[in-house]
């Protein structure tokens, strides 16, 4: 850790926080000084390093605003907001429900709104005065630059992200705001969520075991393998520290090489 990435004195708080890139989310800001909220829609959990952990659905208007409120009175201030609660869609366009679809953007995209929203009074506050300012973080994917088969829904969504963290930026930046907001898209990193995609594959007959789909996906990359979830923490924390002071409305891309092809 540099002067520039360390994060002593910040607070932050990480949405779904019980799942892969989640925890370990929790870890790298932790360990760079951060106080962390953890948080995600079960009433309890465990996550490593975590000063608390608040339960929050994202989808939840009035959730946000408990949550932001108990932060207020129980830390004074935040400084850092990680969007990353999501879930997947592995579904041909023919067969995907309307309610699927609406699950869908109502976690991934409203979701990220509704945080946006309730965190910016504080996360203003929270970067005045401080190198860098306060850092939104937004996890967007491969799936937000591209197309794939069978993903269409997820991808929209993930798209959706992309383009409101650019306007929000923009936004924040004209209102001198010292607010930076900005998206990540990783590759395909080993969580439950790419075994999730991997079952719905197999039920699908694209492949013919979850071995076989690992292995596709993996020489997908470019180097071969698929992502550690703390390969993308590594990139939120840099995101959100000073040492990423000039960054705003931009993509920061963990993929393995995965879109360079
Ligand atoms: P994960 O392990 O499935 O974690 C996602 C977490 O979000 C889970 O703990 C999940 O809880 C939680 N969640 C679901 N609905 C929620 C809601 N309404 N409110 C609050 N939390 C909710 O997935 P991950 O791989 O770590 O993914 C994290 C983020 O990275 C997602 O936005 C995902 O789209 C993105 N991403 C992942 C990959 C990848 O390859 N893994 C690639 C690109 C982008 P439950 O488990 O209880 O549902």
């Amino acid at each position: 850790m540099t002067a520039k990435t360390d994060l002593t004195g910040t607070v932050a708080l990480v949405t779904g926080a019980t799942g892969g890139i989640g925890r370990a989310t929790v870890g790298a800001l932790t360990e760079a000084g951060a106080q962390v909220i953890a948080s995600d829609i079960g009433v309890n959990a465990q996550v490593d390093g975590a000063a608390m952990y608040a339960p929050l659905d994202v989808t939840s208007e009035a959730a946000w605003a408990d949550v932001i409120g108990r932060i207020e009175r129980e830390f004074g201030r935040l400084d850092i907001l990680v969007n990353n609660a999501g879930i997947s869609v592995t579904n041909s366009v023919a067969a995907t429900s309307l309610s699927e679809f609406r699950k869908c953007f109502a976690i991934n995209v409203e979701g990220v709104f509704l945080g946006t929203r309730a965190a910016q009074p504080l996360l203003a506050r929270g970067g005045e005065g401080r190198e860098g300012g306060s850092s939104i973080i937004n996890l967007s994917s491969v799936g937000g630059l591209r197309g794939a088969a069978m993903m269409s829904t997820y991808c929209a969504s993930k798209g959706a992200v992309k383009l409101f963290s650019k306007s929000a930026a923009l936004e924040f930046a004209a209102l001198k705001l010292p607010i930076r907001v900005n998206s990540v898209h990783p590759g395909g990193i080993e969580t439950d969520m790419m075994d999730t995609i991997f079952a719905r594959y197999v039920d699908e007959g694209l492949f013919p075991d979850m071995d076989a789909a690992r292995a596709a996906v993996s020489a997908g990359h470019a180097v071969g393998r698929m992502g550690r979830p703390a390969e993308i923490a590594e990139g939120i924390a840099f995101l959100a520290s000073p040492a990423a002071s000039f960054m705003t409305g931009s993509e920061l891309v963990i993929d393995g090489g995965m879109t360079a092809r």
